[in-house]
C-alpha cells in the first residue's frame, strides 16, 4: 500500500471529473500499458494501477468512500490482491478483441476456474459502537476446497484426462476469412473452458464445483469511526469459488442506530444540555457526558441559552485520519414552569428592581423604537 498515486493521478484527470472523463481516461491508458501491447519495463503495473484507479472511480459509490477516505478507509483493500485489478476487462472486450482473438473472455474466465460471488451483508451497530469501534461475530458461509476431491472436482485423478479438442493447450485455433483474406486467431477452447483438462467422471460430493461450504462464525473488528453507509471488505469470506477459483469478499455494511442524546455530525458530536435560569446568570461548572466519559464545562456568567461550547478531540475518530472531531454542547435556558412559591416570591422581587433601575429589557428593548 506504501507509495500508492492517487486514482485520479493515475487516470491523469481531475477530482471532478465526469464519468465519461474517466471512461475515456482509462481506455486509452489500458490500451497504453496493455501486457500484451506495451513492452516498456513497468507496463503490468501500470496496467494494473489503471485498472484498479479505474475500478475505484468508476463506481460512484466506491469513487465516494475514496473522494472521502482515501486508500486507508474502510475500503483501503478495494482492488488489491486478488486479480480484482483485472475488473476493467470485461468492459475493455471489444478493445482486445481487435489484439487478439476473444482474448477478453479468455482473461475473464481463466479456464473454468471461476471466482466466487461477493456478497453485501448488512450490520447494525449501536452509536457507541461505531464510535469506538468494536467486535462482532457474525455466521458466514465460506468455501473451502472439496475434502472428497481436494478442489479438483473429478471422482478420482484418473478421471481427470487430457482435453481431446486442444490437446492440453487451452486454446484452440480459428479460421476466418475477411476482406484482407484469411486470417488465424487463437481462442480459448470451447471444450473444456480454457483449462487443457477435461473431467470423465465428477465428484460426487461437491458436484464437481471443488468446493464447498460451510457455515462458521468470524469475528470482526469494526474500526472506530464508522458511520450509516460505510462498508468494510473482509477478503476471501464470499462466495465459494469454482475449480480452485478464489472465494468472492464479504462486503460489511452499516447501519448506526441514533443515540439518546447525543447527535452526530461527520466527525462531531452534537449535545444539547439544559441550564437553569441561576447558573445562566450567575455562572456554574458542570460535569458534560462525553461518549469518552464526563468532562468538566465552565459556563461562564450571563451566558445566554443556544450558547456552543467546543470539548476538543471529544468527538468521533476519523476514519482515516484518526484524527479526533470535536463534540459541541449547546446549551439550552429551561424557564421554570411550575415554580414553588418561593421561587415565585424571588422572581416578583426580581422583577420590581428591573421596575426600579428601569432595567427590564422589555423597556431597553422598546426604547429602540423612540427617536
Ligand atoms: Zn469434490
Ligand atoms: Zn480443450
Amino acid at each position: 500500500m506504501a507509495n500508492k498515486r492517487d486514482y485520479y493521478e493515475v487516470l491523469g484527470v481531475s477530482k471532478n471529473a465526469t464519468d465519461d472523463e474517466i471512461k475515456k481516461a482509462y481506455r486509452s491508458l489500458a490500451k497504453k500499458y496493455h501486457p500484451d501491447v506495451c513492452k516498456e519495463p513497468g507496463a503490468e503495473e501500470k496496467f494494473k494501477e489503471v485498472n484498479e484507479a479505474y475500478e475505484n472511480l468508476s463506481d460512484p459509490q466506491k469513487r465516494q468512500m475514496y473522494d472521502q477516505y482515501g486508500f486507508d478507509g474502510p475500503q483501503a483493500n478495494f482492488g488489491g490482491a486478488g486479480g480484482a485489478g483485472f475488473g476493467g476487462f470485461e468492459d475493455l472486450g471489444d478493445i482486445f478483441a481487435s489484439f487478439f482473438g476473444g482474448g477478453g473472455a479468455r482473461q475473464r474466465s481463466r479456464g473454468g476456474v471461476k471466482r466466487g460471488d461477493d456478497i453485501e451483508r448488512l450490520m447494525d451497530l449501536q452509536f457507541e459502537e461505531a464510535v469506538l469501534g468494536c467486535k462482532k461475530t457474525i455466521s458466514v458461509d465460506v468455501a473451502e476446497p472439496c475434502t472428497a476431491c481436494g478442489g479438483t472436482g473429478a471422482y478420482s485423478k484418473s478421471d481427470i484426462v487430457t482435453c481431446s479438442k486442444c490437446q492440453g493447450s487451452g486454446y484452440v485455433t480459428i479460421e476466418q476469412r475477411t476482406i484482407f483474406g484469411m486470417t488465424r486467431s487463437q481462442t480459448v477452447c470451447p471444450k473444456c473452458g480454457g483449462r487443457g483438462q477435461e473431467i470423465k467422471k465428477k465428484c460426487e460430493k461437491c458436484n464437481g464445483k471443488g468446493s464447498q461450504v460451510k457455515n462458521k462464525n468470524i469475528e470482526v473488528t469494526i474500526p472506530a469511526g464508522v458511520d450509516t453507509g460505510l462498508q468494510i471488505r473482509l477478503e476471501g469470506k464470499g462466495g465459494a469459488g469454482e475449480l480452485g477459483g478464489e472465494p468472492g469478499d464479504l462486503y460489511i455494511r452499516f447501519r448506526v442506530k441514533p443515540h439518546k442524546v447525543f447527535k452526530r455530525d461527520g466527525d462531531t458530536i452534537i449535545l444539547e444540555a439544559p441550564l437553569s435560569f441561576s447558573d445562566a446568570v450567575l455562572g456554574t461548572s458542570v460535569a458534560v457526558p462525553t461518549i469518552y466519559g464526563d468532562v468538566s464545562l465552565k459556563i461562564p456568567a450571563g451566558t445566554q441559552s443556544g450558547t456552543k461550547f467546543r470539548l476538543r478531540e471529544k468527538g468521533v475518530q476519523n476514519v482515516r485520519t484518526k484524527r479526533k472531531g470535536d463534540q459541541i454542547v449547546i446549551v439550552n435556558l429551561v424557564t421554570p414552569t411550575n415554580p414553588t412559591p418561593e421561587e415565585k416570591k424571588m422572581f416578583e422581587q426580581l422583577k420590581n428592581i428591573e421596575v426600579k433601575e428601569k432595567k427590564s429589557v422589555w423597556d431597553k428593548f422598546k426604547a429602540l423604537f423612540k427617536k
